[in-house]
């Protein structure tokens, strides 16, 4: 989370930067990632989108992002771990659900089939559930 206070003084506006130079066709250029932190007391200092790290220098925070490379720094969360999973993987886990899942059809079908017996057996005996 980009820093919501610097040294003890509130952010009270969050923008992101506006790099020094435009594209081919004269347009600004935006570094969503290097934010423009404008604090309460009128003062401007440059934060990280990813943490509350922050500077007075807009030029330290993009060596900054480097921290949260996930790829250099092998971080990576589980929900996107499926992703980088190779195919052949991927199939051998489909298999395996596919085998799962088969299993559990036939499990099921016993299940049912157990309760049909276990009531005819008590009506045999008069019993009722
Ligand atoms: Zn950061």
């Amino acid at each position: 989370m980009t820093a919501t206070e610097v040294d003890g003084v509130a952010v009270v506006a969050d923008t992101p930067h506006v790099a020094p130079f435009t594209d081919r066709s004269g347009q600004p250029v935006y570094q969503p990632q290097t934010r423009v932190l404008t604090l309460a007391d009128g003062s401007t200092v440059y934060g990280c989108a990813h943490c509350d790290y922050t500077s007075e220098n807009p030029r330290s925070i993009r060596p900054h992002l480097g921290k949260h490379n996930r790829r250099r720094n092998g971080l990576r969360p589980a929900k996107d771990a499926v992703l980088d999973m190779p195919l052949t993987d991927l199939m051998d886990r489909l298999a395996k659900l596919d085998a799962i899942l088969e299993e559990r059809e036939q499990w099921k079908a016993r299940a049912l089939q157990a309760e049909r017996r276990l009531r005819q057996l008590r009506d045999a005996l008069g019993m009722r559930a």
